[in-house]
């Protein structure tokens, strides 16, 4: 008799996890999935229309201060755009891999911030615009912190300088490892990006000494260079590009690996900084303009998030003025306009 009541117990128990488990699959899938991803025919047709409107426009020129980059060709187009639930769409020249430059200095920040948290990395580096150019040795002597912040080069090479390892090889293999979480897989480094820079980067190694003078470099500072050299030189395609910004969109998560890369309560912190200095001088107007935070390489490339959402990742060589791809620029601003992404807009959160 007790042996037939414990039995029906259990059946009972077990008929119950059964019938929890798909809502519990359920669940667990909807806390993946942003409600405010867009939809999948919007964006598809608004990626196509921007690539047709922008694909013949010549303005601007290669950067040429690494020798490498002026020879790339400056027809190559790609546009990426990849949801926080982890769709895809891709036009032009995706798989081309470029040196991914400045964009790395988003990630080794993030790096930075797993390994210190946010509020000692804050402390160390700081995060104010400098009004002065992206590698300029008067910011650093200027400004009261001398990095200025995580994304101009002096703040970059010092955040470069916080990452743990016994020797500069170990900091190296541990970022290009990051790296390739944050894309979902693996990234190596364009030897001849790496060869033509190192041989051409005095002016960071006389920031990184000037930072020493002030204290604001925490490890070797020529070690520390070349680190930051390496990391410019990785290389991504933009598809990998816009992953690496879903990741940020998606509160640190991949969204295709499901790793929690990026720790989430330091997204808002990183986001704001590219915000405030992720396209050189122009950081101001595009804030003005597309207000999303983003952030430029001077190979190419720019990756643009929007929080919940997803990410958009361009890549085109010709530069402007300010360092900026002129129709990575372009697109983004078109494409953003079009699903109504622009942050600082209520309706971006479908208020009316
Ligand atoms: N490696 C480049 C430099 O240090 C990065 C510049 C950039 O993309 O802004 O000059």
């Amino acid at each position: 008799m007790i042996t037939r009541k414990i039995s029906t117990a259990l059946l009972l128990i077990a008929a119950c996890i059964a019938s929890a488990l798909p809502y519990a699959a359920i669940a667990q899938q909807s806390k993946n999935v942003s409600p405010v991803a867009p939809r999948r025919e919007l964006v598809e047709a608004v990626v196509r229309e921007a690539y047709q409107k922008f694909k013949d426009d010549t303005s601007g020129k290669n950067a040429d201060y690494i020798p490498y980059l002026a020879k790339v060709d400056s027809k190559l187009f790609g546009i990426a755009v990849v949801t926080t639930d982890n769709q895809v769409f891709a036009v032009g020249d995706v798989d081309y891999s470029f040196s991914i430059q400045s964009i790395s200095k988003v990630f080794t920040l993030a790096l930075a911030m797993n390994e210190l948290g946010a509020d000692e990395v804050f402390k160390k580096i700081g995060s104010e615009p400098t009004g002065r150019a992206f590698n300029s040795p008067i910011a650093v002597v200027d400004m009261p912190t001398h990095t200025g912040n995580p994304l101009v080069n002096a703040g970059a090479i010092a955040t470069v300088s916080l990452v743990s390892g016994a020797t500069a090889d170990e900091k190296w293999n541990k970022i290009l490892d990051f790296y390739g979480r944050v894309a979902g897989e693996k990234l190596v480094l364009i030897d001849e990006v790496y060869k033509s820079e190192a041989a051409t980067n005095t002016g960071n190694k006389a920031l990184s000494y000037l930072l020493a003078k002030y204290d604001r470099i925490y490890a070797d500072p020529f070690e520390s260079v070349d680190v930051y050299t390496k990391q410019c030189s990785v290389g991504v395609n933009t598809k990998q590009l816009a992953r690496m910004g879903a990741t940020l969109a998606n509160n640190g998560v991949n969204p295709a690996t499901g790793e929690q890369v990026i720790k989430s309560e330091d997204v808002a912190h990183i986001l704001s900084t590219m915000a405030m200095a992720g396209l050189y001088d122009g950081s101001g107007g595009w804030a003005w303009s597309v207000g999303l935070p983003a952030k430029s390489g001077v190979g190419g490339g720019i990756v643009a998030i929007a929080p919940g959402k997803g990410a958009i990742a361009v890549f085109a060589p010709p530069l402007d003025e300010a360092g900026n791809s002129v129709k990575a620029q372009k697109v983004i601003d078109y494409v953003s306009e079009k699903l109504n992404y622009n942050l600082f807009s209520p309706s971006s959160v479908s208020l009316k």
